[in-house]
């Protein structure tokens, strides 16, 4: 995910190229612990400005479901769209000025892009708040802990007040 494009700072308003993205991404960023590579297409392509990055991207993390905490992996998908700009011009090799702020968003001197930063936030951005293993995961017991996944424990049992457990009988026997 590092491109030299110093030919394509180069070349005229439009030019594009297309790069295959296959990249085991494990110590990117210590929150992103992936379980498949990181895969998808991006096209670098030279706008007024500097290059303008977009692209598809999808891998797989590891994740704690938030109802049972078993460990889980989602699929995260990232849609990139980021214009980098050159910090220095390719032509006359002048220093150009630039925004603090936007330093993930620089070429450097060596006229190297480099996506790794831009992607990070963005997988960072793409995890689940509330990740569950599966979309019915029945959670644990609040009360003994047993993963409820597993079967049901015996705290569901003793919970029924008696004067339900006639009605609960009679749905059983349904
Ligand atoms: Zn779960
Ligand atoms: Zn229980």
């Amino acid at each position: 995910m590092r491109y030299n494009v110093a030919q394509l700072l180069k070349a005229p308003i439009g030019a594009v190229r297309h790069y295959h993205i296959d990249e085991d991404v494990t110590g990117l960023d210590p929150d992103l612990v992936p379980t498949e590579r990181l895969r998808g297409e991006v096209t670098l392509l030279r706008t007024g400005n500097g290059i303008l990055v977009t692209g598809h991207l999808t891998t797989e993390v590891e994740v704690v479901c938030s109802r049972c905490l078993e460990p889980s992996s989602v699929a995260l998908e990232v849609d990139l769209e980021e214009e980098f700009r050159p910090t220095v011009d390719v032509i006359t090799g002048r220093h150009l000025l630039m925004e603090e702020e936007d330093q993930a968003l620089w070429i450097d001197a060596q006229h190297i892009l480099d996506l790794h930063e831009v992607v990070r936030q963005n997988l960072l951005l793409a995890l689940p708040l509330h990740p569950l293993c599966r979309e019915d995961c029945a959670g644990i017991c609040p009360q003994c802990g047993q993963n409820l996944n597993e079967g049901p424990c015996d705290c569901i049992a003793t919970e029924v007040d008696p004067r339900w457990s006639a009605l609960l009988e009679l749905k059983l026997d349904q």
